[in-house]
């Protein structure tokens, strides 16, 4: 391979690295015409760096606090979701800087044996985020695997991390039984420091979580005082945003929506669908005829009514008691409410279905931003951490080596 060769590979990855967004276009443009000028003479890496970097300062300067949240591609997301997470993102990308992981490496930890779902996952994510109201304006998703910089910060967090810590991690600990694991790989054992990844490469302020994610995040809290004691304070310790909503039961009453439990409604349900669950879920089992009166708080349709139709649960929840409703129009009423959500979800699919070519350039543009952001990041985790001497010619000058222009950023 010759040395003009060796200076495109340096340089590709860096200027797939460039996004569209504000003042890209101009400043792509430009890189572009570097790329081409490097072709011929490979003299002007520099120069494309440090555009690279104004881009960054640039954006930085005018940011807002950033966020990030995301979802496993593990299937279709369900009403649980929306109300935990989905809504509260859609309504958070108006004033923060909005990053959505689709978690796909996250995935493998519980499906390395079927990674060919993978795709399919992605897209159904992805296409979710958007029916919600996301609005990729407004917010960047990325897929987890197309960022490698997540991947060498893993590496490097899982020096600050002992075993044991990760060993007594109650989600870790939770997920075990909920999966049926006896012995865990040592991937699984270790996704709370990729997760730790995850939320701090991009030095996001906040991240939206529930309860039972906040051991995670606690983890990523303290890898980062670690780094920035022991190394240089390059890292940002991430604050959690804790969601109002509670976790929706399942339709049959199971503390936890799942698929794999069989008892979700999806938002890509249609209305019959929809209807054929709501009307199946259940109710109150002492109130056998509408004569009865009811407990609302034993009937996991009222904790439907409560989460989607919060202006009449109260007033729902009296008649059940004094036996003034019977569960089939208590079902009709919610059923009603529910549509009025769910249909310009539904709407918002369908459009995106049908499109797919924009998702997927969405996807690729969030990466590509995605990627900048990273590289950033990484520039000064590995100066920070001394292990920068390729990338600022340390080692070659210790050695008296003469540095050759492709290498070093
Ligand atoms: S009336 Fe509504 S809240 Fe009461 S038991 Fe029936 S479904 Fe549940």
């Amino acid at each position: 391979m010759s040395d003009k060769d060796m200076r495109l590979i340096w340089v590709v990855p860096q200027v797939n690295s460039c996004p569209f967004d504000g003042a890209g276009v101009f400043i792509f443009l430009l890189e572009e015409m570097v790329i081409c000028l490097m072709v011929g003479g490979g003299v002007l890496v520099k120069l494309q760096n440090y555009l690279m970097r104004g881009m960054n300062i640039m954006e930085n300067k005018n940011s807002k606090k950033r966020i990030l949240t995301g979802d496993r591609p593990t299937g279709k997301l369900h009403i649980g979701h929306y109300l935990g997470s989905l809504q509260n993102r859609v309504a958070l990308q108006e004033e923060y800087d909005t990053l959505i992981i689709i978690a796909d490496v996250q995935a493998l930890t519980t499906n390395f044996d079927k990674p060919e779902k993978l795709k399919e996952n992605v897209m159904n994510v992805a296409l979710d985020n958007l029916a919600s109201g996301l609005n990729p304006e407004k917010a960047t998703m990325f897929v987890q695997s197309m960022i490698p910089e997540i991947a060498e910060l893993t590496v490097y967090y899982s020096m600050l991390v002992t075993v044991n810590s990760l060993r007594h991690n109650p989600t870790v600990k939770t997920e075990m039984k909920q999966y049926g694991y006896n012995d865990i790989s040592y991937g699984f054992l270790g996704y709370p420091v990729s997760q730790a990844a995850d939320v701090t490469f991009c030095r996001a302020h906040l991240i939206p979580v529930g309860d039972d994610q906040l051991p995670h995040l606690e983890l990523a809290r303290k890898i980062v005082r670690r780094f920035n004691e022991l190394y240089k304070p390059v890292l940002v310790e991430p604050q959690p945003l804790l969601g109002s909503v509670p976790r929706l039961v399942g339709l049959d009453g199971n503390a936890k929506m799942g698929k794999s439990l069989n008892n979700c409604i999806y938002l890509s349900d249609g209305s019959e669908t929809v209807k054929q669950k709501l009307f199946s879920a259940l109710t109150d089992t002492n109130r056998t005829k509408i004569s009865i009166p009811g407990d609302p708080e034993i009937c996991t349709v009222y904790q439907y009514q409560r989460a989607f139709n919060q202006d009449e649960a109260e007033n729902i929840g009296q008649m059940c008691r004094a036996a003034a409703i019977g569960c089939t129009a208590c079902k009709g009423c919610l059923y009603e409410k529910m549509e009025s959500i769910l249909t310009p979800i539904r709407e918002r699919r369908a459009y995106y279905e049908a499109r797919t070519e924009i998702v997927y350039e969405m996807l690729h543009s969030g990466n590509q931003r995605t990627r900048r952001i990273a590289a950033e990041t990484m520039q000064d985790i590995r100066k920070a951490m001394s292990i920068d001497y390729f990338y600022n010619k340390g080692l070659m000058k210790d050695n008296n080596m003469k540095v050759k222009s492709y290498i070093g950023i």
